[in-house]
């Protein structure tokens, strides 16, 4: 098939914002195409060459193409910059000069020669490979007509932006080789379980729509994701979900579909590429974790204070997105991970089955130890138990809790959202803009690298009116390790037999302390808490405040008595006047 085909159809499509003509124009080119040149149309339209989950881009810098376009039109690289810097666009510059230029074409260029040619750019490595990648695309450029040029100059720099959607593209397939309007869910179906709009076309158009019914999930083909519908209150959740269905904490980390074959781990994220190799620690655990030999389970991958054992917030999880240094953030930062879903093992497909038997199934394919764990839940009746058990997930460190239908209706619907999952965030929180000064009165036993120190301290505010200490945080983070070394020390003269009748705490921390020793610390926010005693019943029954991820400013406030320290009702001011805000 003649690019020029491709090129003709780009152009009618570009110049259309609505999506019938859209999907008329790509009916026109999947028709026009066989059976063969299908899924390179495909993905190509797209501005790809293959699925996003093979993680292979073409990628070659705006700078590269423009030298190719200099070989190709006989222009030196300042004159095609000139006109760039008009245009804004190197596809139109280089359409432009190779009109002006009117080089002389061999032959015309086919989809095929076309897509190897871009297949090579972008396997194209090491030493001497910026030279080659600018002579490969310079060779298509010379045969190109300007058109062609245009849309092959965008596709090679990432810019070819048609709009055409997932959905759009399956649209045109199901018109072109549906029998009927049975046929859309089908080939909807074969996209969400194999994420390759490429394989589904050329099934489509070698085999026919009756065969698409056996398409089936394979080892390291990311399923698209099942997503969640959200709610605002707890009342809402039950309301959709009736009297009994299960909450479960939401992990505030990443997302992650682990596929295990055998000996062989891959892990791809949301948006389906594939982030194995971000995570050598995770590989490491679901190799010897996950029971099953063959199995596709999703988790969510939670950064860890390997210390104290506490869950850290999503952003410092982000600090591991990186290109170098991957073992050394894995070990700064290592990771747990909390399995909540199974929707493939031993051979046996999951998605269609309720959640009640896919979570047996995934309780069945682990063994849960010290980084892997079931996404912990419980059977909730009623929004009271969904409130508290929601709180204790904020507590923990969870962003919330995604309620979930148990109901016969509740398979894995691969690639859509819907209300068997509904998400409830914790949105009235109050971010803490200050510091506040807190007393240590108890201390846990360190795990890890501060084993033999404590890990973690139990902190309070002060409640002036009854002379009490409070507990609102456990404090972890920011503590160096001349602070760890140094604190048994610091804190040996106020170690208690048991807790001070001065400290008012529902926590059983290893040691606890005579209230004395002051530290500022610094927290993401406030929020209700069912652990901490600090304005305890004050907004919710059976509920107090907590500072979340509270981080040590490193500042010892030794010229501060402990009633000096920040007060219960300070505390309660910050998180009210948050409120405040958020309610205007
Ligand atoms: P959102 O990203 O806000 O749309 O919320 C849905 C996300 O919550 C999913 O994509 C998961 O990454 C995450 N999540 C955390 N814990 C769970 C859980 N137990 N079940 C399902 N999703 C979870």
């Amino acid at each position: 098939m003649d690019f020029s085909i491709l090129a003709d159809a780009y152009q009618r499509i570009e110049k259309t914002s609505k999506r019938i003509e859209m999907t008329k124009y790509l009916v026109d080119l999947v028709k026009s195409t066989p059976a063969r040149d299908l899924p390179k149309i495909v993905y190509l339209t797209q501005g790809k060459l293959y699925p996003d989950f093979a993680g292979i881009e073409i990628g070659m810098a705006e700078k590269m193409a423009v030298k190719s376009v200099s070989i190709a039109t006989g222009l030196t690289d300042e004159e095609i910059n000139r006109d760039l810097r008009k245009t804004g666009d190197l596809g139109l510059t280089a359409s432009l000069e190779l009109e002006r230029a009117a080089p002389e074409r061999k032959k015309p260029l086919t989809v095929d020669r076309v897509y190897k040619v871009l297949d090579e750019v972008a396997h194209t490595a090491g030493p001497g490979s910026a030279e080659k990648k600018v002579k490969l695309l310079a060779s298509l450029l010379s045969n190109a007509t300007p058109t062609e040029a245009k849309y092959i100059v965008r596709i090679v720099t990432g810019k070819l932006r048609l709009g055409v959607a997932d959905m759009t593209m399956l649209d045109a397939l199901a018109l072109t080789y549906g029998e009927g309007p049975e046929a859309r869910p089908l080939i909807e179906r074969a996209y969400n379980i194999t994420s390759d709009l490429g394989e589904v076309a050329s099934a489509l158009a070698t085999k026919g729509v009756s065969k698409i019914r056996d398409f089936h999930i394979e080892l390291g083909k990311p399923i698209r994701p099942m997503l969640a519908e959200r709610v605002h209150a707890p009342e809402e959740a039950a309301e959709k979900l009736g009297a009994e269905f299960v909450a479960e904490y939401k992990y505030d980390g990443e997302r992650v579909q682990v596929h295990k074959n055998g000996k062989r781990i891959m892990l791809f994220s949301r948006r389906l590429e594939n982030i194995t190799g971000q995570f050598p620690d995770v590989v490491a655990l679901a190799r010897n974790s996950i029971a099953a030999t063959a199995a596709i389970l999703e988790a969510e991958i939670v950064a860890m204070n390997p210390a104290t054992g506490d869950m850290r917030p999503f952003q410092e999880l982000m600090r591991r997105r990186r290109k170098y240094g991957v073992a050394e953030a894995a070990k700064e930062l290592p990771a747990s991970v909390f399995f909540f879903d199974c929707l493939y093992a031993e051979g046996r497909d999951y998605t269609g089955e309720p959640y009640p038997e896919r979570r047996e199934a995934l309780a069945r394919s682990l063994r849960i130890g010290d980084a892997v764990n079931l996404a912990q839940n419980k059977i909730v009746r009623g929004t009271d138990e969904l409130e508290s058990f929601f709180e204790k997930a904020v507590e923990e460190g969870c962003e919330g809790v995604v309620a979930k239908s148990t109901g016969s209706e509740s398979i894995y619907r691969a690639g859509a959202r819907g209300w068997l999952w509904i998400k409830y965030k914790r949105e009235y929180r109050s971010e803490m803009t200050d510091t506040a000064d807190l007393v240590v009165v108890g201390g846990y036993y360190g795990r890890g690298r501060r084993a033999g120190v404590y890990g973690s301290l139990l902190m309070a505010c002060y409640d002036d009116k009854t002379d009490t200490f409070k507990s609102v945080t456990k404090l972890g983070a920011g503590l160096t390790d001349k602070d760890l070394a140094e604190l048994p020390g610091r804190l040996s003269p106020y170690v208690l037999e048991h807790v001070s009748p001065r400290v008012d705490a529902k926590e059983r921390p290893d040691v606890w302390f005579e209230p004395s020793l002051v530290l500022e610390i610094i927290g993401a926010e406030i929020t209700l808490s069912p652990i901490h005693t600090c304005g305890y019943n004050r907004f919710r029954e059976g509920s107090g405040l907590a500072i979340r991820f509270p981080r040590f400013t490193g500042r010892y406030r030794e010229d501060k008595a402990p009633e000096d320290a920040t007060t219960e009702e300070e505390i309660i001011e910050m998180y009210e006047s948050r409120l405040r805000k958020v309610a205007a």
